[in-house]
């Protein structure tokens, strides 16, 4: 798959950090990863640090698939309100998923802070609504939210023309969300696993697999061969190479991002902001002083029609920029599309899928995939280690084998 092009911001900044050799060997490892973007990577710590030896292998270089693309907002919420969710999945599943996601955001900051990764900033985040007619759902998702306990406050239109300059109906601006680098991160991840026996192979790619009763034996391109207690799946949107499950819903999406313009400086608190309009507009600023503003998503999956694109779509969220903060100098110096994938719940697909035994899929879908991601690996590292974990029902591929039928 065409995951991404143009110039995404975070593999600009970064460039290649850190080169990782292709496998030349057969080997034997407890978990073979496939995949070694931020949900492979932050699933091979949670083994790691489980004392559970693992290899990542990954078909691209490391990090040059979505990760390299992601705009790395952290936010608990998912692509589905919860109230609607709670509507789709039931209350106590859809509450989970929420309070999970929430936790995450906490976890991912003690593991930047374990690995001394400085890109890992807290954040408030401020949920705009696009329209009039959103304010009694907004409202309904406040008090839903409110419920769980999570930390948030209700603007009124006053509220949100005093404390930000422009004007939005109301919006919901809650106290927990951050921004990271998720790219950086993912190396970040794999140097640490390394480092504590862990080993990562790129341009290494799968091209078959082998279940035998206690284990798994992936074939590489090259035609060498892992053997593995058990295998992840962290291929992201790739999975539909193992699955032939109308799992996902393929988008293309857009961002850009600013010359540095200290625009924090008329920014009310430096938070994350986005809106309930669908597709959502959102921005925010870099840890470098620039503005980012992502969305405008194309309900396809072409990448020649999505790169055609690019500027046009670049334009125009630097029109939607303007709109709210018309005193804002941005001047766009990067902009690329990414591929991007939901699916019909707001859920992601975690764990195990019957037909495939001593395997488990590790899938960060959706607008905040990130966080999904780290839900993955903590879920993954039980399962692994036997241990029951009760969260696996919320994710699991049964209630899409369940609609298929
Ligand atoms: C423009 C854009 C903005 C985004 N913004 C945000 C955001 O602000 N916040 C957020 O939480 N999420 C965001 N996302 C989503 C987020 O980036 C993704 O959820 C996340 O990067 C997915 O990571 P991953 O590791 O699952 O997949 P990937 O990064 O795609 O990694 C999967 C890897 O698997 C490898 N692979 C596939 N098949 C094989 C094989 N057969 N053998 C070996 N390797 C294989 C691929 O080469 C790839 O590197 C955004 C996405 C895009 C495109």
């Amino acid at each position: 798959m065409d995951l991404q092009s143009g110039y995404p911001y975070s593999l600009i900044r970064n460039g290649l950090p850190f080169n990782y050799p292709w496998l030349e060997t057969d080997i034997r490892t407890d978990v073979a990863v496939i995949g070694g973007g931020i949900s492979g990577a932050l699933t091979a710590y949670a083994l790691t640090k489980a004392g559970i030896s693992n290899v990542v292998v990954d078909a691209r270089t490391i990090g040059l698939g979505s990760t390299a693309a992601s705009t790395s907002l952290l936010q608990y919420e998912i692509d589905t309100p919860l109230y609607q969710l709670q509507e789709k999945v039931g209350v106590a599943a859809a509450n989970s998923a929420y309070e999970l996601c929430a936790a995450s955001i906490g976890e991912l900051e003690r593991i930047c802070k374990a690995l001394r990764f400085p890109h890992f900033e807290k954040k408030h985040s401020l949920y705009l609504a696009s329209y009039r007619k959103d304010v009694s759902w907004l409202r309904k998702e406040y008090a839903a939210r409110k419920a769980l306990g999570l930390k948030m406050e209700w603007w009124e239109e006053a509220v949100v023309l005093d404390k930000m300059g422009f004007s939005a109906p109301a919006a919901i601006y809650s106290h927990t969300a951050a921004q990271t680098d998720a790219y950086l991160l993912s190396h970040a991840l794999h140097q640490h696993n390394i480092r504590h026996g862990g080993a990562v192979y790129d341009r290494t790619a799968v091209v078959d697999m082998e279940f035998r009763p206690r284990s798994v034996v992936l074939k590489t391109a090259h035609g060498q061969t892992i053997t593995a207690r058990y295998v992840v799946i962290a291929t992201g949107y790739e999975v539909l190479q193992y699955i032939k499950l109308p799992l996902l819903k393929l988008n293309a999406t857009y961002a850009v991002v600013s010359e540095p313009n200290h625009a924090e400086e008329q920014w009310y608190n430096d938070c994350l902001i986005w809106e309930t309009k669908s597709p959502y507009l959102y921005m925010r600023v870099t840890s470098d002083h620039r503005v980012l503003v992502g969305g405008r998503d194309e309900p396809f999956y072409n990448p020649t029609r999505r790169d055609k694109l690019i500027h046009r779509k670049a334009a125009a969220l630097e029109k939607d920029l303007r709109k709210k903060f018309p005193d804002i100098r941005f001047h766009p110096e990067f902009k690329w599309t990414g591929t991007f994938g939901s699916t019909e719940d707001g859920l992601p697909f975690i764990g195990a899928f019957p037909p495939m035994p001593h395997t488990y899929f590790a899938l960060g879908f959706g607008g905040n995939g990130i966080t999904f991601s780290q839900i993955a690996a903590n879920i993954i590292a039980d399962l692994v280690q036997g241990k029951k974990n009760p969260d696996t029902a919320i994710f699991s591929f049964n209630r899409k084998i369940r609609h298929s039928r």
